[in-house]
């Protein structure tokens, strides 16, 4: 298993222009500089990726965008570095995770849906795999695409693609097959044949994703999505058919700050102690694989903390193995968020 790490700084929203926000941090190539706003002093962080997606435009007084910063990252580049890399591995076969981490408004969404024309990875990603399969020149060589989307609210498992009113009490069970290892029993699964049919299941999905009493975002962002592609390629040579199956699991995290930071108590709070233990467990799980891989296993061999959390339950066979990972950390600029900004450093630091 190989895991990439990428980080992304979103510009300054307008809360933060507002307040007038001063930039913590600056990126040089591969190295990510935060500086402390009370001490002044820097840390520096590496990353198979730096995106520099901060204050890329500035707009002339009759609305047209200038490129103000050649560093810039936009939603192609992004999709050119990392989702390229999925959709080539998942063509080889390999199982592939891409994962987006970082608090709440730090920009998670942006880098994984994408917002009105400003499309993310996902439906770019889902749009390139029919582009692929329409230009395939090998009439002997079939495909198979599928979706499932699911939430894990709660450490309760629900499947987004049926109808609410459908959805079992206690949630869906994840269960265990000597043949095909974790799954999530009674899931639906979709067979898609067009990138509009799964944009459809998108939107769908999207519109049974967890909403509570309070605001919607408040809510949703307490919620890990995970968006499945299960992609089949079938070879058929004379009368015999070899296959290969790539299953791409693309993953928006809930947010990852502090329960206590969000003046969260009683049921908020239990949410908020489950949210953060799945992405503790998660960051354990992705250093234990990549020690192992790495070869620094040398002891007595390390244990895979899965069975601690339904999210890496039920990323278990996607995880392991033959797996290529991409992390997203999404990043905010601005000084008052420096602590959370610091921990998503530190925790994508240690998924390298
Ligand atoms: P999250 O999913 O982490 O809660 P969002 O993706 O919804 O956060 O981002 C919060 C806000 O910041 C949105 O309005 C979004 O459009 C904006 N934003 C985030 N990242 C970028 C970016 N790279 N470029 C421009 N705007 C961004």
């Amino acid at each position: 298993m190989s895991v990439k790490v990428a980080v992304r700084v979103r510009p300054f929203n307008t809360r933060e222009k507002d307040l007038g926000a001063q930039l913590c941090i600056k990126m040089d190539g591969q190295t990510t500089i935060i500086t402390d706003p009370k001490t002044g002093n820097p840390r520096d962080f590496s990353f198979d990726y730096s995106f520099w997606s901060h204050d890329g435009f500035t707009e002339r007084e009759d609305g047209y965008l200038l490129r103000a910063d050649d560093r810039y990252a936009d939603q192609q580049i992004v999709y050119h570095e990392l989702g390229e890399q999925v959709l080539n591995n998942a063509w080889e076969g390999y199982n592939c995770c891409l994962f987006a981490y970082g608090q709440t408004g730090s920009g998670k969404s942006y880098s994984m849906v994408g917002y009105g024309a400003n499309k993310g990875i996902i439906p770019v990603s889902s749009e390139e795999i029919f582009i692929r399969i329409n230009q395939n020149p090998n009439p002997n060589l079939m495909f198979e695409v599928m979706v499932s989307m699911l939430e894990i609210y709660n450490e309760k498992v629900q499947d987004l693609l049926i109808p609410v009113n459908q959805r079992p009490q206690g949630g869906l069970k994840i269960r265990e097959s000597k043949v095909t290892g974790v799954f999530v029993e009674n899931l639906s699964k979709h067979p898609v044949s067009s990138y509009a049919e799964i944009e459809k299941l998108m939107e769908k999905g999207n519109t049974n994703r967890s909403i509570g009493s309070t605001q919607m975002n408040a809510t949703s962002s307490r919620a890990h999505t995970i968006f499945t592609i299960e992609f089949k390629q079938i070879l058929i040579n004379n009368d015999t058919k070899t296959g290969k199956v790539s299953v791409i699991n693309l993953v928006d995290l809930a947010g990852s700050e502090k329960a206590g930071q969000t003046g969260a108590t009683g049921e908020r709070l239990k949410e908020g102690c489950a949210i953060n233990k799945s992405l503790v467990v998660l960051g354990s799980v992705i250093e234990a694989l990549a020690e192992k891989s790495s070869g620094k296993d040398n002891k007595k061999g390390i244990v895979i903390p899965y069975r601690d959390s339904a999210l890496t339950r039920i990323l278990q066979n996607a995880l392991g193995g033959n797996s290529k990972t991409v992390m997203v950390c999404a990043l905010s600029p601005a000084t008052v968020n420096y602590e959370e900004t610091l921990s998503t450093l530190r925790y994508a630091d240690r998924a390298k």
